[in-house]
C-alpha cells in the first residue's frame, strides 16, 4: 500500500507568555492509502495541534518543523497559495462542532456548492448537482430542500452530515476527522461512523480519526497511534491495541472504558492530568500518574522503542526493543 502522509519529527510551538512551548514534540507516523488511523488521546496530547500542522492551520504564534510529506511533497515548504489548493481539494477537514464551520448566513446547499466551485472548475449548475448528489450521499432524505436549509434548521447530527457532505465533495484523498462524533448523542454517533465508513469503502479516502473515544477507534480504525503530552507514546494496528495494550497510559485509558457487560458503575480514570507544555516533566511525561513508575522514569525520558507489532515509549520495555 502507498504512503500518503508521512510525518516525521514533527515540532509544533507556540509563543506564548510563558516563554516558546513545544505543544507536539518530535511525532512520527504515516498513513497509507485507503487506511484510517486512530489517533487517541486525553484532550490536551497534542492531538488537534497535530492535525492543525497538517493542515497549516495554526494561529499566528504557532510554527511547526521537522516534515509533514503529503503524496511526496512537503507541506510545510509550500507556498500559501499551493496550501490552498491541498486543503479541501486533497485534505479535508471534519471537526466536532460543525455549527462553528458552517456559516450561519448561508444555506447549506450554498455553502457545499461554494467548496466545489472553490476547488473544481465546474459551472454554478454542475456544482449545485454535485452538492445535491453529495446531501444524498450522506443519507439526507429531501435533498433538494435541505439544499435550501440554513444550519440551524438542522439538527447536529445533519449538520455533521453536511460537513461529511462538504468535505468529500472534492473527493479528497486524506479526511482528517476531530473528534467528529463527540457533540452527538450516542445513536446519532454510531450513524455518523456507519456514514463514513460507508464512504470511505466506496471512495477509498484515507481518514485520521482523532479520538478520546476507544469505542471508535475499535469501530473505526485499522491503526492506531497513542498521543501522551505531545508525543506518540505507543502505536500499532487496532487487533493488537485492544489485544495487547503495552504502555501504561493505554492500559490506563482502556481501564476507562465503559464495560457495559460487567455493569461496573463507575470507571476507573487516570488519577492526575496531563501536564502543560511549559511544566513538563524531565524524565516520562507520564511518571507523575503512572503506577508502573520506577526510578529511572523520573530521571531519564524514554524512547519510542520498536517492539514485536509494537512501538512503545516506555522503561518497562527497554531490554525488549530497539530505538524505532
Ligand atoms: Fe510508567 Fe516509567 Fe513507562 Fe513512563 S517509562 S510509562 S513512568 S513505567
Ligand atoms: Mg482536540
Amino acid at each position: 500500500m502507498t504512503t500518503i502522509l508521512e510525518v516525521e519529527q514533527l515540532r509544533t510551538r507556540f509563543r506564548t507568555d510563558n516563554g516558546v512551548v513545544s505543544v507536539v514534540d518530535g511525532v512520527d507516523f504515516s498513513i497509507r492509502a485507503g487506511e484510517t488511523l486512530g489517533v487517541v488521546g486525553e484532550s490536551g496530547c497534542g492531538k488537534s495541534v497535530t492535525s492543525l500542522s497538517i493542515m497549516r492551520l495554526l494561529p499566528p504564534n504557532g510554527s511547526s518543523g521537522g516534515s509533514i510529506r503529503f503524496n511526496g511533497k512537503n507541506v510545510l515548504e509550500l507556498s500559501e497559495k499551493e496550501m490552498q489548493t491541498v486543503r479541501g481539494n486533497e485534505i479535508a477537514m471534519i471537526f466536532q462542532e460543525p455549527m462553528t464551520s458552517l456559516n450561519p448566513l448561508h444555506t447549506v446547499g450554498k455553502q457545499i456548492e461554494e467548496a466545489v466551485m472553490l476547488h473544481t472548475k465546474v459551472s454554478r449548475a454542475q456544482a449545485k448537482e454535485r452538492a445535491i448528489a453529495m446531501l444524498k450521499a450522506v443519507g439526507m432524505p429531501r435533498a433538494e430542500e435541505i439544499y435550501g436549509e440554513f444550519p440551524h434548521q438542522l439538527s447536529g447530527g445533519m449538520r455533521q452530515r453536511v460537513m461529511i457532505a462538504m468535505a468529500m465533495s472534492c473527493d479528497p484523498k486524506l479526511i482528517i476527522a476531530d473528534e467528529p462524533t463527540t457533540a452527538l448523542d450516542v445513536t446519532i454517533q454510531a450513524q455518523i461512523l456507519d456514514l463514513m465508513r460507508n464512504l470511505k469503502e466506496k471512495t477509498g479516502t484515507s481518514i485520521m480519526l482523532i479520538t478520546h473515544d476507544l469505542g471508535v477507534v475499535a469501530e473505526m480504525c485499522d491503526r492506531v497511534i497513542v498521543m501522551y503530552a505531545g508525543q506518540v507514546v505507543e502505536e500499532t494496528d487496532v487487533e493488537t491495541l485492544f489485544e495487547d495494550p503495552k504502555h501504561p497510559y493505554t492500559i490506563g485509558l482502556m481501564n476507562s472504558i465503559p464495560d457495559l457487560e460487567n455493569e461496573r458503575e463507575y470507571l476507573e480514570t487516570i488519577p492526575g492530568s496531563v501536564p502543560l507544555a511549559h511544566q513538563m516533566p524531565t524524565g516520562c511525561r507520564f511518571a507523575p500518574r503512572c503506577t508502573k513508575a520506577m526510578p529511572i522514569c523520573e530521571e531519564k525520558a524514554p524512547d519510542l522503542l520498536q517492539l514485536e507489532g509494537h512501538k512503545c515509549r516506555c522503561w518497562l520495555y527497554a531490554e525488549e526493543g530497539e530505538q524505532a
